[in-house]
């Protein structure tokens, strides 16, 4: 069988080069060889066995044990996508109930759990927002205005559903340039398609004009697409469903709890506006009730579901109350950390009260300038202590 199946090939693609010559794939031919480097692997990972983890805004979260048990009950992680809704009834209750949490926590009234990454999020957003034109004969609009403090995904997303990107200018203090931002809606009105904002900012700022921005979208006829990535600055204190998006992503391995940070699977679900719920991802193998969905963005119609016991069991153990003070203490740690640092190595940006938001820029460039210490050395330094290096140079280099 296997010979003829090779012969079926035809001679031009047939494989002339060699490969798996690593010497990887033929150094261990024993059991007990197999074993002892499958754990030298093991113990080259950093976890929160070892350390914390500072990725910025990513991993602020404890990725407690206790909602990690369920994870490796066979009655979440046995289950294949596509298993007969009879089957299915227990995950479909948990799901149905965290789509309502999330609802709740975003102030929107559509949630879809399809999309398996923060920027995979942004990309079914966009074609949700795209298929609203659409609908409304307007398929035209196909301009996205992104401010030059996006995240790289933003514009990468923007490009992969189709539309053509604009960028709109930040001032000195990292905030939207507004006039910028007025100046280019108008320019583009009739093909205005949709605005992509971070909030707070990548730069650790709240974005004191984000109302007013998003106005100004909306008269255009435009879309506000709200990057959610930074939501634990946010959960339980405001919601962005109050203050103008129509759609936003939530990485629920960022401010849910999910351990990423070192490569494991994520989850970007979004929320909607009840004007783009019927356009929501949908799937061409299960009933997902979706009238005019957008189709399927993922191969499995909840994404990575297995993952999902997690930040469900950690907004369950947590409450309302305790998502409040998680955010609470989340700001006043980043604000701590800015507060002791800035007289030594000076905070980028600040809000007008001189204030972060959830996270800080720690300026070293003029560190590098007098001494030669640059952020490569402090992040080396720090992991000579235990501690993973805090990203470096983004949103800004040298910092
Ligand atoms: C992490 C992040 C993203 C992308 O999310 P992924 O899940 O890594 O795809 C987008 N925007 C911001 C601001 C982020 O921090």
């Amino acid at each position: 069988m296997a010979a003829s199946v090779r012969e079926g090939l035809p001679q031009e693609l047939r494989r002339q080069s060699q490969y798996l010559t690593h010497k990887v794939f033929n150094s261990f031919h024993s059991e007990t060889e197999m074993l002892r480097y499958i754990f030298r692997l093991q113990n080259k990972d950093l976890s929160l066995v070892n350390s914390m983890i500072p990725l910025g805004s990513c991993t602020m979260k404890l990725n407690a044990t206790s909602e990690m048990l369920p994870v490796t009950w066979p009655e979440f992680s046995k289950i294949h996508p596509f298993a007969p809704s009879d089957q299915t009834q227990g995950y479909l209750t948990m799901i149905k109930r965290l789509e309502a949490q999330l609802a709740e926590i975003t102030g929107f009234q559509g949630v879809s759990l399809q999309p398996n990454a923060g920027s995979q999020g942004e990309y079914a957003g966009l074609l949700v927002i795209r298929k609203y034109h659409q609908k409304r004969g307007e398929a035209h609009r196909d301009v996205c205005l992104i401010p030059q403090s996006a995240h790289g995904t933003n514009p990468a997303s923007a490009a992969m559903a189709g539309m053509k990107i604009v960028v709109v200018a930040c001032d000195a203090q990292g905030n939207v340039d507004v006039a910028d931002l007025k100046s280019k809606a108008e320019t583009h009105s009739k093909n205005l398609s949709a605005f992509m904002i971070t909030y707070p900012s990548t730069h650790g700022v709240f974005e004191e004009a984000i109302t007013e921005i998003c106005e100004i979208i909306h008269q255009h006829g435009g879309q506000v697409y709200m990057d959610g990535a930074n939501m634990n600055a946010q959960v339980g204190l405001c919601r962005p469903g109050d203050f103008g998006p129509d759609v936003c992503h939530l990485n629920l391995h960022k401010t849910f709890c999910i351990p990423h940070g070192g490569g494991g699977p994520g989850m970007g679900p979004i929320a909607v506006k009840s004007h783009l719920v019927s356009f929501l991802p949908s799937h061409p193998v299960v009933n997902m009730q979706i009238k005019d969905g957008i189709g399927p963005i993922s191969a499995a119609p909840w994404g990575s579901a297995s993952i999902l016991p997690i930040p469900y069991v950690y907004i369950c153990l947590m409450g309302t109350e305790g998502l409040k003070r998680a955010t609470e203490v989340a700001i006043l740690n980043a604000n701590y950390i800015a507060h002791r640092l800035d007289p030594h190595f000076p905070v980028l940006y600040k809000g007008s009260h001189g204030r972060v938001a959830h996270e800080c820029i720690v300026d070293l460039r003029q560190l590098k300038a007098t001494s030669g210490v640059e952020v490569e050395d402090v992040a080396k330094r720090l992991m000579d202590y235990g501690f993973h290096a805090p990203t470096v140079s983004f949103p800004v280099p040298g910092t």
